[in-house]
């Protein structure tokens, strides 16, 4: 075991690299300007869908969906044979079934869903004899059984050893105030704000993952431009909350690395579509699960219809502008009727067809993994710029910003890292990073980042 610096992982989720290079040089967030000055920053890629959940869990586990297998938002359970929605909007849930949903998204994306060969950082740095701590992170498996705060709910959760989780798991008494008051005026991140005041005021762990979700809240709505205006001196505020409980940035970073991202960026959307309307003649033989900026058809038992063919019936739909399948050993990536094949091959990929219909960044790899999810659809859809796919209680953010594509303005990240040795390209390669700089083996199938050189 090291004796290094502990570290705070701060993911501000859909933070797009503009809209953090801005907040340094207007200094309008002085407390990320205070990181930016004594950090390296670099930009990095997301992982496919750019969704949240399947994001979080790429950051926590260091796999991409091939490993950790979470696939979207919204997807089907072939075990089960039922829709898993973890919260596309509230019409949503409730069109999926809101007691079934709420289970899904609190407990069973991290008990059921979540992949068995999965380690998350939680688990390796407490297998280490490490004190973890995380707020309200939705990817959160660690060794420690917490039980609910509310009377009526009575299932535990396996968590970090100090894990706070929407005021619904806490614990520790914090005294901090209800997460769920008022979520458009920023009182999720209050709450956590208040939770990481308490931890940093005691210095009561080694790891701390703090997760801030307000301005991804404040993009949908206002676009990620607006959203500067909306959410980021809230956003800002959160962080600077964590260097005032140290006494100051000085004290802070003498006590603690940093690792600060977005988990996916975020683009504005200004035209809606319902993914399963050009698949209507296909309805009996397949279920569409769509959201945001992504979308995923599975074929259902005995379906006479193939993947290939339902990628030819999206050919014409200006809001699909790539779809993604497995043919054989192969993927294949169709756009606008041309078609890319491509595997990996040992000394790098292997493609014939037209490069240029996978343009977007890193794509082969993120497309490959969320094909090699066993729990996504035979085919994955990426939208088009500008449009989003409704969810299955209608809605979208039309007017506002959105995410989930290929498309390198939901795909890119800004990386901020303070006291850290490895170089984060991919946000896969964060678990491995905070792994080795506590000098803990990352897991088998996590990529090593490169030594900052
Ligand atoms: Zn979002």
């Amino acid at each position: 075991m090291t004796t290094a610096k502990k570290l705070i992982l701060i993911v501000v989720d859909g933070m797009t690299p503009a809209a953090f290079e801005r907040a340094i040089e207007s200094g309008r967030a002085p407390a990320l300007a205070a990181l930016a000055e004594r950090g390296a920053y670099r930009r990095a890629t997301s992982v496919f869908p750019s969704l949240t959940p399947v994001c979080l869990s790429s950051i926590v586990t260091g796999g991409g969906p091939d490993v950790h297998r979470i696939p979207h938002l919204v997807w089907w359970h072939r075990g089960q044979r039922r829709i898993v929605e973890y919260g596309s909007s509230f019409a949503a849930l409730r069109a999926a079934g809101m007691a079934q949903s709420i289970t899904d998204t609190i407990f069973n994306m991290n008990q059921q869903h979540l992949g068995a060969d999965a380690v998350t950082v939680f688990e390796a740095l407490d297998d280490a004899g490490l004190v973890t701590a995380a707020v309200n992170i939705t990817c959160y498996r660690g060794r420690t059984k917490h039980v609910p705060v509310l009377p009526w709910v009575t299932k535990p959760a396996y968590g970090p050893k100090r894990f706070f989780y929407y005021s619904l798991f806490e614990s520790d008494p914090t005294g901090a105030p209800l997460a769920v008051r008022n979520r458009a005026a920023g009182s999720i991140d209050l709450y956590a704000a208040a939770v990481g005041r308490w931890l940093v005021t005691r210095d009561g762990f080694d790891f701390f993952a703090y997760y801030l979700s307000d301005f991804d809240y404040a993009s949908h709505a206002h676009g990620p431009v607006g959203a500067e205006d909306v959410a980021l001196e809230r956003t800002d505020a959160a962080i600077e909350t964590l260097l005032a409980a140290a006494g100051g940035a000085d004290a802070f970073f003498e006590r603690y690395a940093v690792v600060l991202l977005a988990d996916h960026g975020q683009t504005p959307v200004d035209r809606v579509a319902q993914l399963e309307s050009p698949l209507t003649m296909h309805a009996d033989h397949v279920v569409v699960a769509a959201s945001n900026r992504a979308g995923q058809v599975y074929l259902l038992p005995g379906a006479r219809v193939d993947a290939g063919t339902l990628a030819r019936a999206l050919d014409r739909d200006a809001a699909v502008e790539v779809t993604l399948r497995l043919e054989h050993d192969e993927a294949v990536a169709r756009r606008e009727g041309e078609e890319l094949r491509f595997r990996p091959g040992v000394s790098g990929w292997e493609t014939s067809g037209d490069a240029s219909i996978l343009d977007h960044p890193d794509a082969l790899h993120r497309a490959w993994s969320a094909l090699a999810n066993p729990n996504a659809g035979e085919l994955l859809v990426s939208a088009a710029p500008g449009w989003e796919f409704a969810d299955l209680g209608g809605r979208h953010h039309a007017g506002g910003g959105s995410h989930g594509s290929l498309v390198e303005g939901d795909s890119i990240v800004p990386v901020l890292t303070i006291g850290l040795d490895s170089e984060i390209a991919r946000i896969t390669d964060v678990a491995p990073a905070v792994l080795a700089h506590f000098g803990v083996a990352p897991p088998a199938y996590a990529r090593v980042p490169a030594r900052v050189g």
